[in-house]
């Protein structure tokens, strides 16, 4: 069994830098390796964390199974690209600004932080785009964001970016959940959630309704629309296009939480151009983690900060379907000004270390599942 000292862990909170830090720390987390956070390619490092997990029995084999399914279906997808009908095509490119709107303006601005009011016919069709793209129920899917906002880069954040690239990107859905997500998570109150019909709707029928439509409806639109063979639609407009977009969402709890700039915070996560450009506007995620409620999710205009996103708001305000978006920018003024005369916050990251120093955290306490030898 891996452990580390107290000492090491007061050490790395006292350390000058996140790397310094997560190189200190990397001892508590041998098998992600928290010193290489971006993504690690030794394969002895994969042996030790997969061996890991599996010794302890927390890989989630039916989320193994099925994103290992909808992967070769979507190389099959690849496969009928030159095949298949102009139509498809250009069907599964506008499903990915569909589905990627009806995760950020959805489920994430909307729905999770409640930067903005939505009417109930927008509600309506956000919560339909929302379930295209398929990527669990509006409920569960808000729920695990306020714990991610709430105590980001720590045990009880689902995809602690201080696991690394992997584990941030996709290997927090390999494996079952740390038991401080769940204790964190029963804290929060999802009232407001529970008061929405349309996420309830969406809730009480999960998980066949978003399966339905976000690969058997754009089969059917190909079929009847343009008469497409079925399954070449599915494969395309379905598979394809669902792998993309869950890889450009995920790209923002991996790549936006460890590459990019902090003007806002001096810590995690950063702003990234990338990540925005594939997930229609949500790379800003410096800006967005110091300022949640802003329904912008980024300081400067759609001239200045690719955010289809925001655009997409702003019409449905102007249109009168939605209304009251929030915005940090007075805030961050006034933060600025107490930066200019010295006066420093503390982030999450920094609480996080102290967090661990207090605690002693080692291996065993971060996951009590595993069999000890
Ligand atoms: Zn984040
Ligand atoms: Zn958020």
């Amino acid at each position: 069994m891996a452990t580390s000292s107290p000492v090491v862990a007061a050490s790395a909170a006292k350390a000058a830098t996140p790397a310094e830090a997560a190189a200190k720390l990397g001892a508590t987390y041998p098998h992600e390796q928290m010193a290489t956070r971006p993504l690690d390619l030794n394969p002895a490092h994969w042996y030790a964390a997969i061996k890991w997990h599996y010794d302890g029995g927390t890989l989630n084999w039916p989320m193994i199974i099925y994103i290992g399914l909808c992967h070769y279906w979507a190389v099959l997808g690849l496969t009928r690209l030159a095949t298949v009908h102009t139509y498809t095509l250009l069907w599964a490119y506008v499903l990915w600004p569909i589905t990627g709107l009806g995760i950020t303006a959805g489920v994430h601005r909307l729905w999770s932080h409640r930067s903005y009011t939505a009417g109930p016919a927008l509600r309506c069709l956000l919560m339909l785009m929302n379930s295209i793209a398929n990527q669990g129920s509006i409920f569960h899917w808000a729920r695990d964001h306020r714990v991610h906002h709430k105590h980001s880069e720590s045990t009880a954040d689902p995809h602690n970016a201080q696991r690394g690239f992997f584990y941030a990107h996709v290997g927090w859905l390999l494996c079952k959940k740390h038991p401080d997500v769940v204790k964190e998570g029963k804290k929060l109150d999802f009232n407001d959630l529970k008061r929405d019909g349309f996420v309830m709707f969406q809730r009480k029928l999960d998980p066949w309704f978003t399966m339905f439509m976000c690969f058997v409806f754009p089969g059917l639109v190909a079929k009847f629309g343009w008469g497409e063979r079925f399954w070449d639609a599915v494969w395309v407009a379905g598979f394809l296009r669902y792998i993309f977009v869950l890889h450009s969402t995920w790209l923002v709890n991996s790549a936006a939480h460890i590459f990019g700039d902090h003007p806002y915070n001096e810590q995690w996560p950063a702003e990234n151009p990338i990540v925005s450009f594939f997930a229609v506007g949500e790379g800003w995620h410096n800006w967005h983690h110091q300022y949640p409620y802003d329904y912008a999710a980024s300081e400067f205009g759609i001239t200045s900060q690719f955010n289809p996103t925001k655009l997409f708001i702003d019409f449905f305000c102007v249109i009168g379907m939605a209304s009251n978006p929030k915005r940090a920018t007075s805030s961050w003024e006034r933060t600025k000004m107490k930066r200019d005369k010295g006066v420093f916050e503390k982030s999450n990251f920094v609480l996080c270390m102290e967090g661990y120093a207090a605690r002693g955290a080692d291996a065993a306490e971060a996951y009590p599942a595993k069999k000890q030898d």
